[in-house]
């Protein structure tokens, strides 16, 4: 065995009495995302996990491209372990490093030495493999200040393990400690931004998607189901309830004012996904609204729009510009999805001037005409519910 990976815990070190219970979920989802690339030996210690393949049928690359989605992880990096001396250790850095080492301009070593019983301490260890390691690559000069390159040696209580710099992990906390929250997904480039922020937090998804055929296509479905599909490689697999929403949406356009449509259509959004997260245990609804980007966005909106719902409505997104979300939406992969030009419910009879400052009882005096329960039921027995399991999309 010559290649594993060393993966830094991160905010579950913080944890206290409960800090086992997060751990040991940490470990079973890497288990479980790891499966597909062959068999892997995974445990903790010191706040690292380790993860090592049992034998030379594994796909390490594919493994290692799983472990960069994995919440819960502060930093990781792919090394080579070795027996626990400097001979050992120095020609496990030549042979694992040397190809970046001996392109780089500079270099030096950085250890650590979690296992005190090793005879050298840190400092002794990094100048005698930093000193090595010049005689093996005298053009590559040592430059402890601003090296090109560091060599990270840990020395730890089963082995020595070499490594090049680490990377980021995804951070947040461990898939399924936080509970479940149900994410309202439109096929825009803010909702599924929205859903990855509070998985990211340890939260297990569900989502929610309202669907007008035909005045949206099924084209316009499908591109939702991608998005679930692509963020699956994050919060892993869900459920997305597909919502037949044509029936309401004609309901407002006949009985409402105008500028009302898009408020009161976004209070149906909210009770029937109340409704549905409720059956699924969720704890809170998620929208991808952002303070003051359109006009069901202001104070005033949201306010009449959160007051149909009794469950914390979580708005991740709300204090952020454009590029910011923009900027993660690129990196988690959704972006390129998100703006196929496909329309939206939201865009299906958008009002001329809508009302930027709705008033709680002009809105609830229109929907009192409205049969609200029964469009409910009827929307709610038009849910197709669609499992989205978790695929390893484009990285
Ligand atoms: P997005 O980019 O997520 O579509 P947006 O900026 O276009 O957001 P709106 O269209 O006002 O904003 O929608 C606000 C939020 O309402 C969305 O972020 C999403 O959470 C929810 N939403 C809008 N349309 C739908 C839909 N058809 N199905 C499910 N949720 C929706
Ligand atoms: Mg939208």
């Amino acid at each position: 065995m010559n290649e594993m990976f060393l993966l830094k815990l991160g905010e579950v070190v913080l944890k206290g009495l409960n800090r086992g219970a997060f751990e040991n979920r940490l470990k079973s989802n890497l288990a479980r995302r790891l499966r597909p690339y062959g068999s892997f030996n995974v445990y903790i210690a010191q706040s690292t996990v380790y993860v090592e393949p049992n034998d030379d049928g594994c796909d390490v690359d594919g493994a290692w491209d799983a472990c960069h989605t994995v919440f819960g992880l502060a930093s990781i990096c792919r090394c080579r372990p070795c027996e626990k001396n400097t001979d050992a250790i120095l020609a496990a850095a030549v042979a694992y490093l040397g190809d970046d080492l001996s392109q780089a301009a500079s270099f030096k070593v950085e250890s650590k030495r979690a296992d005190k019983r090793f005879p050298l301490t840190s400092i002794q260890l990094s100048q005698e493999i930093g000193g090595r390691l010049h005689e093996a690559f005298p053009h590559v000069a040592v430059d402890v200040h601003h090296p090109a390159y560091t060599v990270y040696v840990e020395v730890r209580e089963h082995a020595a393990y070499v490594h090049g710099p680490a990377e980021p992990g995804a951070g947040g906390l461990p898939t399924g400690m936080g509970g479940r929250a149900a994410c309202l997904l439109s096929g825009g480039i803010d909702s599924p931004v929205a859903g990855y922020m509070i998985a990211k937090r340890g939260v297990e998804l569900e989502c929610v998607h309202f669907f007008s055929y035909p005045y949206t296509s099924e084209r316009a479905r499908e591109k939702v189901l991608e998005l679930a599909r692509l963020m699956t490689r994050w919060c892993g697999r869900m459920t997305v309830d597909v919502v037949g929403f044509t029936k309401i949406q004609e309901a407002i356009r006949d009985q409402c004012p105008e500028e009302y449509f898009t408020i009161i259509m976004r209070r149906f959004m909210m009770r029937i996904a109340e409704r549905i997260a409720r059956e699924h245990g969720c704890k809170a609804l998620i929208t991808g609204e952002n303070l003051g980007q359109v006009a069901s966005q202001t104070m005033e909106a949201m306010a009449v729009t959160g007051a149909v719902v009794g469950l914390p409505v979580f708005q991740p997104l709300i204090g952020m510009d454009k590029e910011e979300i923009v900027a993660i939406a690129r990196r988690i992969g959704t972006l390129e999805t998100s703006i196929l030009p496909y329309e939206d419910c939201c865009t299906v009879f958008t009002p001329r001037h809508p009302k930027t400052k709705p008033v709680l009882a002009e809105v609830e005096a229109i929907e009192a005409a409205m049969d609200v329960e029964g469009l409910i039921a009827d929307a709610l027995a038009n849910t197709e519910k669609v499992t989205v399991r978790y695929h390893d999309g484009a990285r």
